[in-house]
């Protein structure tokens, strides 16, 4: 990218601020005596008045094309160049609609007459404007013209990147209306209108070139409205309140300087347009680095979308404070840093957004568990009294409809009272957890388990008829009978009584279901325990239930 340039002789003209200097008296060459020689190729406005510039090639030029002069960091700048031969008035700045014709704006490009002797000076009238160095080069036109199609390409991709990042985060934003989502939505659309002002896009396309008035005000305003909303996303993604209470009381203070600064930004000529830029340099060299103790804070205490935070903003606000120290030492504008904020940008909303999918997952995640919790028995984990009577209902209305057989099992512990009497209560929630695990595993898929209440369970056997229903109870019965149950070395024998019902023509309602079921379980009751017994049929519904 880097385009071959020509030697040249930079003298300044500091005139004192009270002698107005007038440019017929400089092209006549009134003050010749005055210049001072330069070392280094820059020019350097000054804060209040205008600074005359005198500009020569070392040799006379010898370029195959015609030779252009380029001055880099063009924000702010307002230069008034006088070429020879004639000394024709030309002034430039990136805000002018036309500006820089055949050129981004990434530099005022003046084009130099093709005869250009070594003894014939450039003049420049440079502007009041923040006194930072702008570095100055004379290269062949295509040289220039290649090197600015690079950085075209670098103009157009990290906003690109931006507004992907901005589309996805808006669905998002549809989807769970989750106000996080909206201020990083609005934070990358400030940041996409900075880098168009940045790179003087905006003030060559409508609508954006309404605020073409307000020159660099322009990117210094949607610079100040990006921060605010980056600083409450912040603080919300990073639940600041709850991690940093006082951290975050000092960032929610910190939007209303910003927002001031905004204000007066977007009124043009209400101070000169340099203040702005340093008013906010100064705001972010003391905000980036309280940005970046939250996300340790957050991320110390074990907070995922910490670490996402940091990976994100660390590039950017390292990037951010070098340009503000580059702004106040009064450093040239490397390229590279130039080139390195918009991609820092860009990278973290592209991890930002990735950490706001994450933050999704994690509360899919949380819903699905406490949906585990609004289902299961908190005590035993099996499908508690609500979810059983839904699955046996599904179930009894897809057997009415399908024809299919279905069973009801229903289980209760045999003398429990007397266990929670001898051990104590927790050996009894101890059995209550203990004998879930054996009754699963004399199950199918498909099949449901849940707690009816107390030390009573039921069972949903789609698909089993009475029979095979009879055949799982036993297997049950077995199987908790010769589970070894010790507590402190002592064997406690544990059985349960099982009564079974299946679905068939009289059977009305999940509820008769249930009732026949109990029936049947007070025959194995009556009947000695630790027994299976199935119902009839026969019997009239609700009696058998009533009398035990
Ligand atoms: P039966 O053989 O007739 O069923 O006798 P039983 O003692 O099991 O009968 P009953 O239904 O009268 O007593 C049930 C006991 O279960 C009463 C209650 O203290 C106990 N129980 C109910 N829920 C829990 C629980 O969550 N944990 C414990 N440890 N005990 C419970
Ligand atoms: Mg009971
Ligand atoms: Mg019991």
């Amino acid at each position: 990218m880097r385009a071959q340039s020509v030697a040249v002789v930079v003298e300044r003209l500091d005139a004192p601020r009270d002698l107005a200097v007038d440019a017929a008296a400089v092209i006549a060459g009134t003050y010749d005596g005055d210049f001072v020689a330069q070392t280094y190729a820059a020019i350097t406005p000054s804060h209040d008045h205008p600074v005359w510039y005198r500009i020569r090639l070392a040799e006379d030029w010898a370029g195959r094309d015609l030779p252009v002069l380029s001055i880099f960091d063009p924000q702010g700048l307002s230069v008034t160049a006088y070429l020879p031969p004639e000394h024709v008035e030309s002034r430039h700045s990136i805000y002018s609609a036309g500006a820089n014709a055949g050129f981004t704006r990434h530099a005022l490009v003046f084009d130099l007459p093709r005869a250009l002797k070594a003894a014939a000076p450039v003049y420049l009238k440079v502007a009041p404007d923040k006194a930072v160095p702008r570095r100055i080069e004379v290269t062949q036109q295509t040289d220039a013209l290649v090197r600015d199609l690079g950085r075209a390409r670098l103009d157009v991709l990290f906003p690109a990147v931006q507004v992907a990042a901005v589309l996805v985060m808006l669905c998002f934003f549809l989807a769970l209306r989750e106000r996080m989502y909206m201020y990083f939505v609005g934070h990358v659309v400030f940041v996409v209108l900075y880098e168009l002002y940045l790179f003087g896009i905006g003030y060559e396309y409508a609508p954006f070139k309404l605020l073409a008035p307000l020159g660099s005000r322009a990117v210094w305003l949607n610079a100040a409205i990006a921060i605010v909303l980056m600083l409450e996303f912040s603080r919300q993604f990073l639940e600041l309140a709850r991690f940093a209470p006082r951290l975050d009381a000092l960032l929610r203070f910190g939007r209303w300087p910003l927002a001031a600064l905004a204000l007066v930004a977007a009124v043009p000529s209400l101070t000169p347009d340099w203040t702005i830029e340093y008013a906010l340099a100064a705001l972010l060299l003391l905000s980036a680095p309280l940005l970046i103790v939250a996300g340790l804070l957050a991320w110390q205490q074990g907070s995922r979308r910490g670490g996402f935070f940091l990976c994100a903003w660390i590039p950017g606000l390292l990037f951010v404070i070098l340009r503000a120290l580059q702004l106040f030492l009064q450093w040239p504008l490397p390229v590279w840093l130039e080139f390195a904020m918009p991609a820092a940008f860009a990278y973290a909303s592209l991890v930002l957004a990735y950490g706001l999918a994450d933050h999704t997952l994690a509360i899919r995640h949380e819903r699905d568990v406490a949906h585990r919790l609004a289902e299961h028995d908190a005590l035993t984990g099996v499908l508690n009294r609500r979810a059983i009577l839904a699955r046996l209902r599904a179930g009894f209305l897809q057997a009415r409809e399908s024809g299919e057989p279905l069973s009801l099992l229903f289980l209760d512990l045999d003398h429990f009272k007397r266990i929670n009497d001898s051990y104590g209560h927790h050996v009894g929630d101890q059995c209550l957890r203990s004998v879930v695990g054996p009754i699963n595993s004399e199950l199918r898929q498909g099949d449901a388990l849940g707690r009816y209440g107390g030390e009573e369970f039921l069972v949903v056997l789609p698909g089993a008829g009475a029979e095979d229903a009879e055949t799982v109870a036993e297997r049950i019965r077995k199987r908790i009978e010769t589970m070894p149950m010790l507590v402190s070395g002592q064997r406690i024998g544990l059985t349960l009584s099982i009564g079974i019902a299946a679905v068939d023509a009289e059977v009305m309602t999940p509820n008769d279901l249930i009732e026949r079921a109990d029936v049947a379980l007070y025959r194995s009751k009556s009947g000695g325990r630790n027994l299976v017994s199935t119902h009839d049929g026969a019997m009239p519904l609700g009696e058998a239930a009533l009398d035990r």
